[in-house]
């Protein structure tokens, strides 16, 4: 090998040992008589030194030639430093160079391979390979690294069997968009690369595979966020002989299991709270319960007071402000616009100040006296020094605003510390759900969800009612994993494709493959599957997905180092059968 030691594991017990090191010129520092070279690979760092008068001065007069990441190995004697440096793992020893040889030069970089670039985000993004290089990417693909192997390591133990599913499949009209691929051998056809192994794994569980997983890329042709990619991972999973109980405590026991191994916290037992409770309390299916101020409704105190706006409405409901009664009229009018703004979008915001002294003070004062505004802060549980914060209006669309208004109250509170976990599993979500554009009812989760058994006679009758075993897993507001019981009954599944408006004949040209194997003994079963890219990125407390994914792309879908998507040659068109009928101008 190039090298005897890596660059990160030289301690004060190596010294006096003759060592050979390789890896990239970090900085070079330059003293006239001492010259420093930091030497950096994936380990860590350890410092070179030349020293005028003793080093030769042929291999100084090399030294000087070197430019930051220039490859190169070294070799020299380890010594104990004179002035050490204890933030750093080989901060006590240096190596006293005999020998320098460059194995690759290098142009100088872009930006700077330091923990803080100056790099823009999209020239990072095109020289990733050096964006790599620097610490709090490769600590974030080393972390992704523990969490799958720890993953495999609990799923293993439990049994799982990873089982890998085609990637060319069949393009369906259920869920998000499909990314879809020609074929060559059958022109005018196409497969979809799959949006998750669904299907799949539930026939594995027909097949008799009782407990599978797999840590699978999935692909979904949609617009993109910061924590969206248009291909990510997810660790599949999928079980047969269980009831939902038994999903959850599986994989809560996973999830407790990488808290544990890779941050060493104890996460205490995961509380359920059923998706309507949710959507009392929060205003939304994915509630950040690291902080209180849960929505208290106020129709039977504040309606009938000649108050239009509150008269009008379907609900009101309000947020208490701990300790926030002090709020200038600047920062409340900065409230009144942030629920303003087009993405939350209310109408306007009331407020009522429990002041110190017990006093109210509130936009409402007109309508409302002490007394009524008192017996709010009775219902809010407030207590003087307190800001209650109200909204009203259309009861979703009330709770969808007060929900950003919570987080953002909790924000500017300082009670959303990334590092502070707090889970939970959201249980019995809707079955479907109405969509306006269609007029039909679409699968709150997908087709495949089981219906309540206590619910099944309002499948035809009154669908909206119908709940679902399904849930989701939710850490701090962000919804980490979700799943459900399946149908595993060839005619519960029909009524549940007509129930989404399929015809019978539609339902067995998509599904039919699935529904026929329901005929072959398909035995109860159900899973869930989790957003890996953001499991990983929740573990180092970040918001966005793509640090923790080797080579993402960018908001357009673009894959800007590659230049990715691009043109195909007329040949390559031709052979395929496709025809490109407008492309559009980048
Ligand atoms: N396939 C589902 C999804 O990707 C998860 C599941 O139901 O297991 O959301």
């Amino acid at each position: 090998m190039l090298r005897t030691h890596t660059c990160g594991e030289l301690r004060l017990n190596d010294t006096g040992k003759t060592v050979t090191l390789s890896g990239w010129v970090q900085r070079i520092r330059d003293k006239g008589g001492l010259i420093w070279i930091d030497l950096r690979d994936r380990y860590g760092i350890t410092q070179l030194l030349l020293e005028e008068g003793r080093s030769p001065a042929e291999l100084i007069a090399d030294a000087r030639k070197l430019g930051r990441e220039f490859v190169i190995q070294a070799r020299g004697k380890v010594i104990e430093r004179v002035s050490k440096n204890p933030k750093m793992a080989t901060g006590d020893i240096e190596i006293d160079l005999a020998e320098i040889t460059v194995l690759n030069r290098s142009k100088t970089p872009p930006f700077t391979i330091e923990n803080e670039t100056d790099g823009g985000e999209e020239l990072r993004m095109k020289y990733r390979y050096l964006d790599l290089r620097r610490n709090p990417l490769k600590e974030s693909l080393l972390l992704r690294h523990k969490l799958s192997l720890e993953t495999r390591k609990y799923l293993d133990n439990q049994e799982f069997v990873e089982i890998e599913t085609p990637y060319l499949i069949k393009s369906t009209p259920e869920g998000a968009r499909d990314f879809v691929v020609p074929s060559r051998m059958n022109p005018g056809e196409f497969y979809a690369l799959p949006q998750s192994p669904q299907t799949f794994k539930q026939l594995l569980m027909v097949a008799g595979y009782d407990r599978y997983y797999q840590l699978v890329k999935c692909f979904r042709d949609e617009d993109l966020r910061a924590d969206r990619q248009p291909e990510f991972t997810q660790i599949d999973c999928e079980m047969s002989f269980v009831e939902q109980e038994d999903i959850l405590n599986t994989f809560e026991g996973l999830i407790r299991y990488l808290f544990k191994e890779i941050k060493g916290l104890e996460l205490p037992a995961f509380p359920r709270l059923p998706f309507d409770e949710a959507m009392r309390l929060y205003g939304s299916d994915k509630p950040d319960i690291r902080f209180g101020m849960t929505f208290v409704e106020l129709n039977d105190v504040a309606q009938g007071k000649g108050f239009k706006v509150f008269d009008d409405a379907e609900l009101v409901v309000g947020i208490n402000a701990p300790g926030c009664a002090g709020y200038s009229r600047k920062q409340l009018d900065k409230l009144t616009d942030f629920v303003k703004r087009p993405q939350v979008g209310a109408k306007g915001l009331v407020y009522v100040k429990y002041n110190e002294d017990g006093s109210f003070k509130s936009s409402v004062d007109k309508f409302f006296d002490a007394e009524a505004l008192k017996s709010w802060a009775g219902k809010f549980e407030a207590k003087p020094g307190d800001l209650m914060l109200i909204l009203s209006g259309d009861a979703d669309a009330v709770r969808r605003q007060l929900n950003e208004l919570r987080l953002e109250m909790g924000t500017r509170l300082g009670l959303r510390d990334p590092q502070n976990y707090k889970a939970l599993w959201v249980v019995d979500f809707p079955l479907l759900e109405w969509n306006e554009d269609d007029q039909r009812y679409h699968a709150m989760h997908h087709p495949f969800t089981s219906p309540k058994p206590e619910d099944l006679d309002l499948l035809e009758t009154d669908p909206g009612k119908v709940h679902a075993n399904a849930y989701d897993l939710v850490i701090n507001g962000v919804e980490i994993g979700g799943g459900s019981i399946r149908i595993h009954d060839r005619e519960l599944q029909k009524r549940m494709f007509k129930a989404l408006g399929f015809s019978e004949e539609a339902a067995q040209e998509q599904f039919g493959f699935l529904m026929n194997a329901f005929e072959y003994g398909a035995p109860p079963h159900g899973g869930i599957a989790f957003g890996f890219d953001r499991l990983a990125a929740m573990f180092a407390g970040k918001d966005s997905i793509r640090d923790f994914i080797a080579f993402p792309k960018n908001n357009n879908g673009r894959d800007v180092m590659i230049d990715s998507p691009s043109v195909i040659s007329p040949e390559q068109l031709d052979e395929l059968g496709l025809k490109v009928v407008k492309k559009r101008e980048k």
